[in-house]
């Protein structure tokens, strides 16, 4: 069915990718990989284990020798035509990202662009990876800082942004001069493969960039333990991070964690009330409410709760679900059953906890993983809904009537990703940002990222920042040279 899709069908690959050739899993099994609208068999990819993830790791840890030496141009220049190939492919690439993740096309169009970004902003930034000449101790000495690539990086992504969340990764490691290994979600492997068929188009060389497809446990144990990997990045759920993080503590990786959220959204009295529903409803309900910045207690002062719960909920009424590559479509499938189940889960929660469905509340009448986008008013605290990242399309709705309290209730979780609030009031502005515990803050805004900013999170949301000048730093090993007798 692709095939016929894509003007590019090298693009749609069905097998994993190490050391620079496509090949199958020496055990010859093979995985499934189903569109989530539709549960169509989309294709087969290698089940590979701990055997492929070496070889992979072994021609990485060749290969980066001799990408470390490159000058950064060299390096750069690479990947600026990796991004020129990724631009020219946006469509292709768009459609296989929707036919494995759901998403509508225009938002796995947006995402295309949003993942190339990366690889720009990182081949410029590569170039301005200065080191320092400290101030010395004594005379006859100079003390240096070099800053070098850490070396071969595993990196494991996860579903719901198939493209961008591997760009982040890859684009700064290839730029500060190392070799990935990269496990990509189950459910997506095909963007990430497309990824690679047009990385070696730019001229990146063998083993460099390798996409180990299969079950995650083999393939997650052998990154996590093999000496020769010195760095994992890793984009998913807070307990799969925390085990990866305890399984590299032996040999002493270094880590990036991006974890989950459970970002509160503040509508104060002040607020633009219609500014405020149209950046609640991107930061609720982007990718169907599956992202980990995604808003998941919305909290409306006093004053102007009504006028925002009903604005918010006539708006909603208007955005049609359905299959994504069906035209207006807004919101795609979820990404499969049990991602459904939790959705109810929380509604049925919250719904006997005193909570009441304003809109939605139900499968959606197309069946499969499709949900009704659903607002809850009344909700509280207590329910799971205010505990848990519900990563699906429901908006609950909590009432508070000051600022002091409603940063308190804010602030109350275990995660510190995003967090957003709408106010005029400037002072406000300086003193809310700064008393929320998250990683990022929205202000006036529904929208937070970009590769010019560091994204990540505090608390169990995570470990290290990507994007902007520091993502690179995440590569990078600081060397300390002192040269005596001068
Ligand atoms: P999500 O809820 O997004 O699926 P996960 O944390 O389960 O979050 O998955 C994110 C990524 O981590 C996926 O690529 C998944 O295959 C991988 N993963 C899940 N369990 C493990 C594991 N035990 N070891 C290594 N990777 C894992």
């Amino acid at each position: 069915m692709l095939n016929t899709q894509l003007a590019n069908t090298e693009l749609f690959q069905q097998a994993a990718f190490i050391d620079g050739a496509f090949v199958q899993a020496a055990s010859c099994k093979n995985i499934e990989v189903r569109n989530p609208a539709n549960d169509e068999l989309i294709g087969f990819v290698p089940n590979c284990d701990a055997h492929e993830t070496r070889q992979a790791i072994d021609s990485a840890q060749q290969a980066q020798k001799h990408w470390a030496k490159r000058a950064a141009i060299e390096r750069a220049n690479i990947l600026l035509n990796w991004y020129d190939l990724i631009m020219s492919a946006q469509e292709d690439l768009a459609c296989l990202l929707t036919a494995e993740q759901g998403k509508p096309l225009p938002e796995a169009r947006g995402e295309i662009a949003y993942g190339a970004s990366f690889i720009r902003w990182f081949a410029e930034e590569c170039r301005r990876a200065s080191g320092q000449i400290i101030p010395t101790f004594q005379n006859d000495k100079r003390l240096l800082v070099m800053r070098q690539p850490i070396g071969v990086v595993g990196a494991i992504t996860p579903w719901n942004f198939p493209n961008a969340m591997i760009t982040r990764k890859v684009a700064p490691a290839l730029a500060a001069g190392c070799a990935v290994v990269l496990k990509p979600a189950a459910q997506t492997p095909y963007s990430a493969l497309a990824l690679a068929v047009l990385a070696q188009q730019a001229g990146l060389p063998a083993g460099l960039f390798s996409v180990v497809t299969g079950d995650a446990a083999p393939i997650g144990n052998e990154l996590t333990s093999n000496p020769i990997v010195r760095k994992l990045t890793f984009t998913g759920s807070t307990a799969v991070g925390a085990k990866l993080y305890a399984a590299c503590a032996p040999t002493i990786k270094k880590v990036s964690l991006e974890l989950g959220g459970n970002a509160p959204f503040i509508v104060f009295d002040d607020a633009d009330i219609d500014a405020a529903v149209e950046g609640g409803l991107i930061a609720k309900f982007r990718n169907n409410g599956q992202t980990c910045v995604c808003a998941n207690r919305i909290y409306v002062q006093a004053g102007i709760y009504d006028a925002f719960l009903q604005k918010l909920t006539a708006r909603l009424a208007k955005e049609k679900t359905g299959n994504g590559f069906e035209a207006g479509v807004a919101f795609g499938p979820l990404i499969d059953q049990a991602a459904l189940e939790k959705v109810e889960e929380h509604i049925a929660d919250a719904v006997a906890k005193g909570a009441k469905v304003e809109l939605g509340g139900k499968r959606h009448q197309l069946g499969g993983t499709f949900f009704e986008p659903t607002v809850l008013s009344n909700s509280l605290d207590t329910m799971l809904i205010a505990r848990e990242e519900t990563f699906g399309p429901v908006a609950p709705i909590f009432r508070f009537e000051s600022e002091e309290e409603v940063i308190k209730r804010a602030n109350d979780s275990e995660y510190g990703l995003a967090s957003y609030f709408y106010s005029k009031d400037l002072a406000r502005c300086f003193r809310v940002s700064e008393a929320l515990d998250y990683g990022m803050v929205g202000v006036n805004s529904g929208i937070i990222s970009t590769e010019v900013a560091p994204f990540g999170g505090v608390k169990l949301s995570g470990i290290g920042r990507e994007g902007a000048s520091t993502g690179l730093e995440e590569f990078e090993e600081l060397k300390y040279v002192c040269m005596g007798g001068i």
